[in-house]
């Protein structure tokens, strides 16, 4: 589903990804672990296709396709899908008219009322404005509905370093749980190895200094919580 060869990139022309490999196939959920600063979420803003993040070199394959060779709509129409670090606020446009259009570009067609149930999010949510004056739970929580609604073959999370709260954290695992199945695939990029408690991962990476240094399973991220990085 996702294949990362030696993937190198710059921001503001200082080295920040030194070759990365990731393999992630369908039915898979991967957890990527690191340091502050390893470049957890620059690899993120890469695979979403953010400007600022220049590749030097490096490949990365999407279902057979040459991620780095689309933009960000391709992308997300061929079946990406990203939650990032900090959502952003859009002024003057509804979280309906937004999930509504960004649905019909998809070709998706999902009932968003009985999601956001599932979610646990209030109906009034619809009719504000994307994200604008959401707490930061609020805000996770919209990004889960956005992704339950547009049903993608690899969700990519990028979790706060600071922490979901525990009602955060439960939503994001049944939103994650819920959409689980044989022929799609998550990558959560966390800081932390709680999330894990509540969404377990096939494959634990650590990423340190630009590259993933070690690889294990669910029992790594306990190890890591337990010793630390280092
Ligand atoms: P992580 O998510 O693993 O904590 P990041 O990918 O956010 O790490 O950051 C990796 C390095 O890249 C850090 O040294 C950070 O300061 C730098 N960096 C990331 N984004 C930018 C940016 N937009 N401008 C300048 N430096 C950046
Ligand atoms: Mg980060």
């Amino acid at each position: 589903m996702l294949e990362i060869k030696n993937l190198c990139a710059n921001v503001d022309g200082k080295p920040i990804l030194k070759g990365l490999n990731l393999s992630i196939e369908k039915g898979e959920i991967h957890a990527l672990m690191g340091p502050n600063g390893a470049g957890k979420s620059t690899l993120a803003k890469i695979l979403a296709g953010h400007p600022a993040y220049e590749v030097t070199s490096g490949e990365v394959w999407f279902k057979g396709q040459d991620l780095l060779a689309m933009d960000p709509e391709e992308r997300a129409r061929t079946g990406l899908f990203m939650s990032f670090q900090y959502p952003l606020e859009i002024a003057g446009v509804t979280n309906r008219q937004f999930l509504e259009a960004a649905m019909k570009a998809q070709g998706k067609e999902g009932k968003i009322d009985e999601k956001m149930e599932e979610l646990e999010i209030r109906a009034e949510f619809l009719d504000r404005n994307i994200n604008e004056g959401f707490s930061g739970g609020e805000k996770k929580r919209n990004e889960i509905l956005q992704m339950a609604l547009f049903d993608p073959d690899l969700a990519i999370l990028d979790e706060t370093d600071s922490g979901l709260d525990i009602d955060a954290m439960r939503i994001v695992a049944k939103g994650v749980n819920a959409m689980r199945r044989g022929d799609n695939a998550l990558l959560i990029i966390t800081h932390y190895q709680r999330l894990l408690d509540y969404i377990r991962p096939d494959f634990v990476h650590v990423l340190a200094d630009g590259a993933i240094v070690r690889t294990g399973g669910p029992e790594l991220a306990l190890e890591l919580e337990e010793k630390g990085y280092a």
